[in-house]
């Protein structure tokens, strides 16, 4: 078994209370690597090592143009080696490679997008209407980055979060996902080989509520960007509050992916199941509630139902294989468990419905589809985070709208229709970060990705991204002749 260690200040070190754990192949169910259980010290030290990268030595004093070549070199080294890095990640998380493999492969324009703009930061000449002053604003580094990982695409929410860190000028502390530290641990490596200082990019492994939450509650970090679920973000939310660091939290959500009758219905078919199916419905983006107008819901169903079954479950690694297993023996149960909550609420399933079987490791689970499905079941209302899909039917625009919004969540949402005006109407309408029309999951470098409402604080990618690990200085400077008369008053 291979064995991963911390990476702080540069170097690959090993725990400080000489705990370690498990990783485990989700295909398998064997162990396949042993890494770090970290501890609090751990964190405190790459949290200084952090602290001393961005106050002294060389990355204090690079400049943002060097910051930028260096991160361009750093997307080279990723691409070079997508292929390992992917493998890694589909051990850690039994995702299909197909998938990890186009997302190491796109990983890289993170970094290239982010290290271009390092050097182009630029303050501001503000025409100040105060007479002999000179003011100008100047965008600083908001300090030391924790940064908290899911498991279900651990580098590429690496890219998400630290590309514009550094972009910035900050460190980052990383704790990626206790099932998926392997990737993110292998990773540091590239980042030495690129010519990050030491102490830029720290990665410490462990549990959420130990290492996690000694990030969360250190006091020389300054900002908290966190990918997971909606319960660990409002912990994470009201723990950060305490030391009053800024936060980005990308939370989970119950996207609604809408079909209307004017619809291409090969395209939504396609989207459809590309919503809830792919990545076994592991991700945040899943469109699993179906909103069908009612007069295709029942044709269109059973499309779907052929679609679904046709699914090839098996070996992620394999190219044909179209569903792999579900990530964690936790989630595998807690899918289980709403499919048994939504046939006992009144749900009727018609695909799937079950564990699949006769397959390694024991953690499949059947592609499933439920009609009948109310609003007010929480089939309908809570993520399942699994590859179980909800179908309820609407009659004209205004309620399809209504039900698309009738969720805590706003993380996107789908619409399939050839009605440009329509489609315009409802992207306005749907109270969700993403929405695509006649597209699903399409996610890109430049485009900021985020959630509204309960989904999340904030938003990763685009050009608004580094603004969020940016403070704004405002700097008078006075060149009046004379002192104030009245030094009383504001001036
Ligand atoms: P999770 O909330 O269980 O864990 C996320 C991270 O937080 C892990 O690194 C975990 O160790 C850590 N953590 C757990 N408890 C903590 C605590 N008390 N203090 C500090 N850190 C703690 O989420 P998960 O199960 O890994 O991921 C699935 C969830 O992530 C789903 O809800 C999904 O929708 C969401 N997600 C969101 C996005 C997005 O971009 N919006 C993307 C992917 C996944």
């Amino acid at each position: 078994m291979k064995t991963y260690s911390h990476f702080i200040d540069g170097q690959y070190v090993e725990p400080a209370d000489g705990e370690w754990m498990d990783t485990v192949n989700p295909y398998t169910g064997e162990a396949w690597a042993r890494i770090p259980k970290g501890s609090a010290k751990d964190v405190d030290r790459a949290v200084q090592a952090a602290k001393r990268a961005m106050s002294s030595g060389p990355y204090a004093a690079m400049s943002a143009s060097e910051r930028g070549k260096m991160m361009l070199r750093l997307a080279d080294l990723v691409a070079a080696n997508a292929q390992r890095l992917a493998e890694i990640e589909v051990r850690d998380n039994g995702k299909l490679l197909s998938e990890m493999r186009g997302q190491l492969n796109y990983h890289p324009e993170w970094w290239r997008y982010f290290g271009g703009i390092a050097d182009k930061l630029e303050g501001a000449v503000v025409p100040i209407d105060k007479p002999d002053h000179f003011a100008f604003t100047t965008h600083e580094p908001v300090g030391v980055v924790g940064a908290l990982t899911a498991w279900n695409s651990p580098l590429l929410f690496i890219a998400w979060k630290c590309a514009p860190a550094i972009a910035a000028g900050c460190s980052v502390v990383v704790k990626p996902s206790e099932f998926t530290s392997a990737s993110t641990l292998e990773f540091a490596a590239l980042t030495k080989e690129a010519g990050f200082p030491d102490g830029v990019f720290n990665v410490v492994a462990g549990l959420g509520p130990t290492v996690g939450a000694a990030l969360v509650e250190h006091p020389d970090v300054a900002k908290i960007t966190f990918t997971g679920s909606d319960a660990t973000g409002a912990a994470i939310y009201a723990q950060a509050a305490k030391t009053m660091k800024r936060v980005t939290l990308e939370l989970g959500g119950k996207s609604p992916n809408i079909v209307f009758d004017d619809a291409d219905l090969d395209k939504a078919a396609s989207g459809a199941i590309s919503g809830i199916f792919a990545a076994t419905g592991q991700t945040c983006i899943a469109g699993s509630r179906l909103l069908v107008q009612n007069s295709i819901k029942d044709a269109f169903t059973k499309r779907l139902v052929e679609l679904g079954g046709s699914a090839r479950k098996g070996d992620p690694m394999d190219p044909q294989t179209n569903i792999g297993p579900v990530t964690t023996p936790a989630q595998y149960r807690k899918v289980l468990d709403y499919i048994g909550i939504a046939k006992a609420e009144g749900a009727h399933c018609v695909l799937g419905g079950a564990a699949a079987s006769g397959l390694p490791g024991g953690q499949f689970v059947e592609p499933t589809i439920f009609v009948d499905v109310t609003p007010a079941m929480r089939i309908a209302r809570e993520e399942v985070f699994g590859p179980v899909l909800s179908i309820i039917g609407f009659d004209d625009e205004d309620e399809a709208i209504r039900l698309a919004n009738d969720t805590i969540y706003g993380l996107a949402a789908g619409v399939w229709t050839e009605n440009i005006g329509r489609a315009m109407r409802m992207s306005k309408a749907l109270k969700a970060g993403t929405v695509w029309v006649n597209t699903y999951r399409a996610v890109s470098y430049m485009m900021p990705f985020g959630g509204m409402k309960h989904s999340g604080i904030g938003r990763e990618s685009g050009i608004e991204a580094v603004r969020h690990y940016l403070e704004t200085k405002s700097t008078w400077i006075s060149y009046a002749q004379g002192v104030p008369s009245n030094p009383f008053v504001m001036r």
